[in-house]
């Protein structure tokens, strides 16, 4: 794996390392302990997937829906008023900085994961993804 273009010296210091073979990399720092996290070059997830299909399970909008209301409510008990316009913070960089925090839990996630791709070709359900906490891909 390497990262091309002007933020390439930004990631210079960053000394991966080198144990998988060929047609593999190890997300993990060169010289670390344990077992590699290692994945074939051709692992991705930021590639295009097919589109949903039903589970029958539940819907998602609604769980985030109950999920948002019980926020507000939660804000406005520690807050005393739910977010308003012109409350003296600034709205953009408090975004910004939760999505952050976001996309490196969301990666963290992925990682503790270990979706096994074949389990998701196969349509069996979140239950039957076969969780790999070694750090060995399949
Ligand atoms: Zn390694």
């Amino acid at each position: 794996m390497s990262i091309e273009g002007d933020y390439a010296k930004d990631f210079e210091h960053v000394d991966q390392c080198s144990k998988p073979p060929a047609g593999w990399y190890c997300t993990r720092a060169a010289g670390h302990d344990g077992p590699c996290a290692a994945y074939p070059q051709n692992h991705s997830v930021v590639a295009e997937q097919a589109p949903p299909k039903d589970s029958g399970k539940a819907d998602c909008w609604l769980l985030v829906m109950k999920d948002m209301e019980e926020r507000r409510v939660g804000g406005i008990q520690k807050y005393g008023q739910p977010v308003m316009p012109f409350n003296g913070r600034k709205a953009l960089i408090d975004a910004y900085q939760e999505c952050l925090d976001m996309a490196v839990y969301l990666r963290q996630a992925i990682e503790e994961m270990r979706i096994d791709e074949a389990a998701l070709d196969a349509g069996k359900d979140a239950d039957s993804y076969k969780l790999n906490p070694g750090g060995q891909s399949a």
